[in-house]
Parts: C-alpha cells; sequence; structure tokens
C-alpha cells in the first residue's frame, strides 16, 4: 500500500510517541513549543545517528580532528559573527488575533522567492505584492502588520547576579562557532597541516517564530557541524569534494536519492564565495533544506581576528607565509536528520493479508539490532533458553530487546514499528526435543521481507553481524 502523503508527518509523530521515540517537551505541564525530548527507542536512534556521522566525519579521514565547546561563549563572540546584529528573521504580526508568521517561508510558500537575509524594506515589498495569498494560519485574516527584523538570540543571565548587565551572555545561535574559537588551540596543540578539518556536535537555541513541522524547526536543537579549513583560493576542489562525500553519506544510512536533491543558494551573503543545500523530500513539507555546504571564504577568523585582537593567521611552516585560512562548511541539525532517516525508513505494506507499519532503518541505526522472544512465556524451558541467548546477544551487541509481550505474530509487528532487523524465537526445535538435528538452532525473522530462517546458536552472532 502507499503511504498517503498528506498526512505521513501525522502519523510519525504518533508513532514516534507510541514507540518510545521522541515526545512533546514538558508534555505534562502542556507542552512547550519548539522543544522535543527524545524517549528510550529515540535516544538510541540518534546516538546511531551520531555515531555514524563521526565515524564518516573524523575516523574515515585524516586530519580531521573533534571538540566538544562550551555552549556559553563571551558575549563578543556574537558580535564578532553578526549575530547580534544580523541573526534575525522577519516577523508580521496578525492584528485579529496576535499570531506571528515568519515572512520570508510564508512568501516562499505561495511561490514568491524570499530570504531572511533580505532588509526590511525588500521583504516588504515582497510581502505588500502577495498579501492577498497570505492568510493568517489561526483566523484565516489577512490583515497582518508590516515585516520586522526580529534577532532569533536566546540570551541568558549566566554571571550577571544584578539584573543589569549590560553585556548578555547568548545561547549559542549556532554550534559552530566553538570551533572557530578553537581554532588556535587545535593549531599550537595539534600542528595540523591545512587543509585540515574540526568536527564538532553540538547545542544551539533559536528563538524560532514558529517552530512547527514536528522536529524540523524546533527553538532547540542539536547541530553537527564540519569546518574544513583550507589555504586561500584552494578551496574549489576541496569544496566539490565535501559536497560529493555529504551526498554519499546519506546514500550509506539508506536514505533514497530520490528524496534528496542540490539547491544552490541564489542570494549569498556577501562573504560566501558559494553555498549549497542538501534538500530532503520531508513528507508535508517537501523538498526543504536539510543539511548546508558552504564555501564562507576567510570571513569567520577575520572577523575573530578583528574583534579578538588575536593574530589567528595560520604560520606556513617551511616558507614562514602566513594568511588566515578559508573555511568550507557543512551544517545539519541532529533533529532534521533523524525526522528525514525516519521518513524514509516509513513504510506501509501488506503482509500476510494485513497491513503493517514497518521502519525499514539501516541495521547500524536501529534502536535495537535484534529482539528476543521466548515462543510461549508460560513455558520455563522456553524461557530459560531464550534467557540465554538474550545474555550472550546482549554482551555481543548491547541493543538486543527482550521481548514477551503478546503473540508472536504481535511482537513481530512491535518490532517493525521500532525498526529492529532481526528477530530471534526460542522454540520447541531449539530444544531438540522432537527432532535432535534442530537442537540449538533458532528461528530468525527478518524484519523487511519477514521471511524466517533456522539459524544455528553457534553461526548466530556471525549471522547478526
Ligand atoms: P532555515 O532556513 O531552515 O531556518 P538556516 O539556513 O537558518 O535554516 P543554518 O543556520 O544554516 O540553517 O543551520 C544549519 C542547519 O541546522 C540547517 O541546515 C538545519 O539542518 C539545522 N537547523 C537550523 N535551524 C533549525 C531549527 N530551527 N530546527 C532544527 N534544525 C535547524
Amino acid at each position: 500500500m502507499k503511504e498517503n502523503q498528506d498526512n505521513k508527518m501525522d502519523k510519525i509523530v504518533s508513532l514516534c510517541k507510541r514507540r518510545g521515540f521522541v515526545f512533546q517537551g514538558s508534555e505534562i505541564y502542556g507542552g512547550l513549543s519548539g522543544v522535543f525530548d527524545y524517549g528510550p527507542n529515540g535516544v538510541e536512534l540518534l546516538n546511531n545517528l551520531k555515531k555514524a556521522w563521526w565515524k564518516a566525519s573524523v575516523y574515515e579521514k585524516e586530519n580531521y580532528f573533534g571538540i566538544d565547546s562550551g555552549m556559553f561563549k563571551h558575549p563578543r563572540v556574537w558580535d564578532a559573527s553578526g549575530h547580534t546584529s544580523g541573526f534575525s528573521d522577519p516577523l508580521a504580526e496578525c492584528r485579529e488575533c496576535n499570531t506571528r508568521i515568519r515572512v520570508d517561508k510564508e512568501l516562499e510558500r505561495v511561490g514568491v522567492t524570499a530570504d531572511e537575509k533580505m532588509s526590511e524594506a525588500e521583504i516588504n515589498q515582497l510581502f505588500d505584492s502577495a498579501r492577498d495569498k497570505i492568510a493568517c494560519p489561526k483566523c484565516g485574516q489577512k490583515n497582518f502588520t508590516p515585516a520586522k527584523a526580529f534577532n532569533l538570540l536566546v540570551k541568558s543571565n549566566l554571571g550577571d547576579f544584578t539584573s543589569e548587565g549590560s553585556d548578555p551572555v547568548y545561547l549559542p545561535g549556532e554550534a559552530c562557532q566553538g570551533i572557530y574559537l578553537n581554532y588556535k588551540n587545535i593549531v599550537d596543540s595539534m600542528s595540523p597541516k591545512l587543509p585540515f578539518g574540526v568536527v564538532q556536535i553540538g547545542k544551539a537555541f533559536r528563538n524560532e517564530i514558529s517552530p512547527r513541522n514536528f522536529l524540523f524547526r524546533t527553538r532547540e536543537m542539536e547541530q553537527a557541524d564540519t569546518q574544513l579549513f583550507v589555504k586561500p583560493n584552494e578551496n574549489k576542489a576541496a569544496y566539490e569534494q565535501l559536497k560529493q562525500d555529504r551526498w554519499n553519506w546519506y546514500l550509506s544510512i539508506g536514505i533514497k536519492e530520490e528524496n534528496l536533491k542540490w539547491k544552490q543558494h541564489e542570494n549569498l551573503v556577501f562573504y560566501a564565495s558559494d553555498a549549497w543545500d542538501i534538500m530532503y523530500n520531508f513528507p508535508t513539507l517537501g523538498f526543504d533544506e536539510l543539511e548546508g555546504v558552504h564555501d564562507r571564504t576567510n570571513y569567520d577568523l577575520t572577523q575573530h581576528m578583528e574583534f579578538s585582537g588575536v593574530d589567528l593567521r595560520y604560520t606556513e611552516g617551511e616558507t614562514g607565509e602566513k594568511y588566515v585560512p578559508w573555511i568550507l562548511e557543512t551544517s545539519v541539525g541532529l533533529g532534521r536528520m533523524f525526522l528525514a532517516v525516519i521518513s524514509d525508513a516509513y513504510h506501509e505494506e501488506e503482509m500476510n493479508g494485513e497491513t503493517r507499519v514497518v521502519l525499514k532503518l539501516h541495521k547500524d541505526l536501529a534502536p535495537y539490532r535484534v529482539a528476543v522472544s521466548p515462543l510461549l512465556k508460560n513455558k520455563p524451558e522456553l524461557v530459560t533458553k531464550a534467557r540465554e541467548v538474550f545474555v550472550m546477544l546482549k554482551k555481543e551487541f548491547g541493543n538486543v530487546a527482550w521481548d514477551d509481550n503478546g503473540n508472536v505474530g504481535k511482537r513481530y509487528r512491535r518490532q517493525d514499528e521500532i525498526g529492529t532487523p532481526y528477530c530471534v524465537v526460542i522454540d520447541f526445535d531449539t530444544l531438540g526435543q522432537e527432532n535432535p538435528d534442530t537442537k540449538d538452532t533458532v528461528t530468525v525473522r527478518h524484519r523487511d521481507t519477514g521471511e524466517q530462517e533456522r539459524v544455528s546458536l553457534v553461526d548466530l552472532v556471525k549471522f547478526l553481524t
């Protein structure tokens, strides 16, 4: 059966709650908009995504280093990065019911090319010409205020004991600043030769005007960033390679190529040399930004050099030549990645005359590698043997589920929804009471095909690996 695209997002949100992947933040208090909590199965998938990303971004590369910087940063950092003055989205308010909209996104929705980097005057000109097409999502009226730039940085009162501090310490608006701030430390401690990369997974916070579409637009998020430092003007080939690597990575974790496409930025920020986004075909939204791959020239280090007064130039070992390296960046939100992976894996299909929901997740991403169950939970001899197998597999893989709830059919349905690639069932044949030939063999059921085969216990670990 083909999934109904119109309500696929609702189905995914409901599956995520039902099966312990993702919950609304602070749900028992009515929820906190734009914040989500990962549940027991969600955190496994999230951690597996991080591991896969780290492996591809550090271990499989040469001259790439990981860091983990503090979230809070000196207030001047966000002046240098341009966030205090320019990190804003155009906001308009419905005059009837006070609902706020993000004008650039609403314009795009009605087919007008716009983006958040446009000046207030530019965006208002476009807004005025399209006002008859944009209705308030809450009350349906078309009576909005003009668009105003709304800064997305989230303030904290860290270290401010008077409530009158003039230099607020912000929560990070983007995680990558921690990499720029540690660039000199990395050069001094690791002595890398250019080109070299620094990667980090870190939290970021944005006062998004209208957080929506589940994990797609949240106010608290995690970003996985790579910053590749290259010699000035030696950016082109490295940039193409980085783009290719990131595209291939999505394919390697099982994303279908037809659900990905590239989009080049039309309106480049003044310092950028080139910028492309990897777009994913999200349910309900259609193709939208999943990851940015940007050629940022020497802007970031030049800014920090100017604002901090510290020399951030790289010195060539042999010639002594000094220059500010250029930066090629990849940046993706883990929540968007999670949503893309779950959407891609989500299938509704007929099996044995019933409709099943199955998450066809890559084996290395699935919350559990395998589920173990005794055929019947009221037969102690089956349960004892099944526990033995469970303990053996747990030692090997760690992420092994014990499932003895309901009948075997129900367990398969449940594990299908969680995306467990294999179910191992210990039955009477395993005990070999009737037929000694089947002793110490188990049934292994494959998630994607529903096929079952017998595998001997001595081969089981190898089989599942
Ligand atoms: P958008 O135009 O969708 O607001 P952006 O261009 O501002 O995104 P960047 O600042 O380039 O995004 O951030 C890098 C990545 O971080 C994005 O490609 C996306 O995956 C993720 N991201 C950005 N904002 C959010 C958010 N509010 N919620 C979840 N992920 C986000």
